[in-house]
């Protein structure tokens, strides 16, 4: 029989940070609609040279790991009130099936790529430990009460990464003697003589700690190009009346438009297009027409709800483009200031709107005047 390594990864979630915000404990908190935990789980539970996961939680969060004990493959286990104790709790909980290596990894990193385990895994053939770091490559100084005391030479200076790898028994002994207060995993091997292999780290594998990473992880999840294009289409009929609401316009008129809300066509049509950009179904799902709290009510409250939606999914309006298709009134007139007026609920440049109309050469029914039909485009780009 081949021999096989096997490899298990201990990922330590037992901190109380809640700096990055959101008011949970950092590993809590949902990035690109999962859990900043679980994307870390995920990362070594689909890695084919992983056969274990051990996850560390703190006492408090044991029920917050919903399903995850249940897992053939996982352990879920408390851990202690240090770091190293929690490492320490995570390898005691390997000790039965006792794998040749281990990988230690701060939940905290939920970017770590599969090609980044691999080259952890990969070095632990030639040497006890290994992990990934990046080189220093900005100037450091040293800081005294906000003025710069002095400079410190970056020659041979890393950035710690995790996962850090060990073989199992021997990280496993360094952790029973280790000091206290050692910063990782990589102090304690070192500190009972393993050599650790340094690996090229990946920018991507960032640490959250603040909101700002918390930011810059969602982007780096959703990649450079995610831009979403949604339409929108909507037709309000012709009634007696004197003035027609036109994104949020109003016009002197021989008639009214007929609708449950405001009726306000072009609104109507953007807030669709945006929607539809988020494949969020459309303005009838979130505001019932049988809910009687929207007769009448003024269509802006649609936009921003669209707005507000985009913006909880990492959006913000790219462009927008829309068409009124009528005989009457003329838009030509009001064009520019119902583009300041979306673009004021919309929080964006009047630039990025356009309202436009055409007739319909006096056919169908915006030809026979029975109505104003309106079409929107609109981009929506990372906010
Ligand atoms: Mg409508």
């Amino acid at each position: 029989m081949p021999f096989v390594t096997t490899t298990a990864a201990v990922l330590v979630a037992a901190g109380r940070g809640t700096r990055a915000g959101g008011g949970l404990p950092k590993q809590w908190r949902t990035l690109g609609g999962r859990t900043v935990a679980a994307h870390s789980i995920e990362a070594f539970r689909a890695h084919p040279r992983v056969d274990r996961v051990v996850l560390v939680l703190h006492p408090d969060d044991m029920g917050l790991a919903p399903g995850w004990q249940m897992l053939p493959d996982m352990d879920v286990v408390a851990g202690g009130d240090t770091r190293g104790e929690s490492v320490r709790a995570g390898l005691a909980a390997l000790a039965e099936t006792a794998p040749d290596q281990v990988l230690i990894h701060d939940v905290a990193r939920p970017l770590v790529t599969s090609d980044l385990i691999d080259r952890v895994i990969g070095a632990l053939a030639d040497t006890q430990g290994a992990a990934p770091a990046l080189p220093v490559v900005d100037a450091l100084w040293v800081g005294e009460d906000g003025r710069v005391a002095g400079t410190q030479d970056r020659t041979g200076l890393w950035r710690a990464q995790t996962p850090q790898g060990f073989h199992y028994g021997a990280i496993r002994d360094a952790h029973a003697s280790a000091d206290a207060d050692a910063p990782d995993d990589v102090a304690v091997a070192r500190a009972a003589g393993l050599d650790v292999s340094i690996v090229e780290g990946d920018e991507r594998n960032l640490k959250i700690t603040g909101p700002a990473d918390f930011e810059r992880a969602e982007h780096l999840l959703r990649g450079p190009m995610d831009i979403r294009v949604g339409n929108g289409f909507d037709v309000h009929a012709f009634i007696e009346g004197d003035r027609v609401i036109l994104c949020g316009i109003e016009i002197p008129h021989d008639r009214a438009l007929s609708g449950h809300s405001d009726a306000d066509v072009g609104m109507h049509a953007v807030t669709d297009a945006i929607y539809g950009a988020l494949a969020a179904g459309d303005i009838g799902r979130h505001f019932p027409p049988s809910d009687p709290q929207w007769k009448g009510a003024e269509s802006h409250i649609f936009l921003s709800h669209a707005r507000d939606l985009a913006a909880q999914h990492g959006f913000k309006l790219g462009n927008a483009d829309l068409t009124l298709i009528c005989e009457a009134p003329k838009i030509g007139p009001h064009a520019d200031e119902m583009s300041e007026r979306l673009a004021e609920i919309l929080g964006a440049h009047p630039s990025r709107i356009s309202v436009k109309a055409t007739t319909s050469e006096k056919l169908g029914f915006p030809g026979r005047q029975e109505g104003i039909a309106a079409i929107a485009t609109v981009s929506l780009v990372p906010a």
